[in-house]
C-alpha cells in the first residue's frame, strides 16, 4: 500500500500560511533571541494551553536555561471562529510566580485581551517581569494596546487553525498555519 504523504487534514486547508519548514526555522531564531536576553536569568515559562501546546513545546528545546514551566487555561472561544465573552481563565497556575521572570508563550496575538489580562494577572502576583512571546501576531485585530515582546509571524486577519489553534477542537495537530476551506466552516 502507498504511504500517504504528510497529515490527511492538510486536505482540509484552502491555504497554506506557514509552512512546517518556516515555523522550525523562525522558532529556532525566537530561541537565540530569547536566550540571549534571558542569559544568567532564572526563567519560568508559562504556557497558555490548550494553543500554545506545541509551540510551547517546540520553543521550550531551543532554550538554554534550565527554566521552570507552568501552565494556565484561558478560554474565550465557544463559538467556532468568535470570541463569545471576554477572556477568563479556567484553570490556575500551580507554581509561584513571585519575584520570577516570567515569559509567557501562547499562539496567537488576536485582539490581545488574553494575553493583556494574563499578563496583568501575573504581575499582580509579584512576578519580576512579565514578557510574552507568541508564535502570530494579526496586528490588524487588537481591541486593546498590547504588543508581544517576541513574535513570529505577522498574519493577515484569516481565522488560521494548525500547530495548536483549533477550529471547534480540531486541527491543532496539524504541523503547518493554514487557513480552512469555507466549505468546513459551514454548518457550524
Ligand atoms: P485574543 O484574546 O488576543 O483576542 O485571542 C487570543 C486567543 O484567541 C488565542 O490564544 C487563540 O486561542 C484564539 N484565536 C485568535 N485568533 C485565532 C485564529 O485565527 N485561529 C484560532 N484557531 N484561534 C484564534
Ligand atoms: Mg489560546
Amino acid at each position: 500500500m502507498p504511504t500517504p504523504k504528510g497529515p490527511p487534514e492538510l486536505k482540509h486547508l484552502d491555504h497554506v500560511l506557514v509552512s512546517a519548514t518556516a515555523i522550525k526555522r523562525r522558532v529556532a531564531g525566537l530561541g537565540t533571541q530569547i536566550n540571549h536576553d534571558y542569559t544568567n536569568k532564572d526563567l519560568m515559562v508559562v504556557a497558555i494551553v490548550n494553543g500554545a501546546l506545541i509551540f510551547a513545546a517546540d520553543l521550550l528545546r531551543q532554550l538554554s536555561s534550565p527554566l521552570r514551566l507552568d501552565c494556565l487555561r484561558a478560554s474565550s472561544y465557544h463559538d467556532g471562529t468568535k470570541a463569545v465573552h471576554e477572556p477568563r481563565i479556567v484553570d490556575q497556575m500551580k507554581l509561584d510566580v513571585r519575584g520570577q521572570h516570567v515569559l509567557l508563550v501562547d499562539d496567537i496575538l488576536d485582539t490581545g485581551k488574553t494575553l493583556a489580562a494574563v499578563a496583568g494577572l501575573i504581575k499582580s502576583k509579584g512576578a519580576l517581569s512579565v514578557k510574552t512571546c507568541v508564535l502570530l501576531d494579526k496586528k490588524a485585530r487588537r481591541a486593546v494596546p498590547f504588543e508581544a515582546d517576541y513574535a513570529g509571524f505577522e498574519i493577515p486577519d484569516e481565522f488560521v487553525v494548525g500547530y495548536g489553534l483549533d477550529f471547534n477542537e480540531r486541527y491543532r495537530n496539524l504541523p503547518c498555519i493554514g487557513v480552512l476551506k469555507p466549505k468546513f466552516y459551514a454548518g457550524k
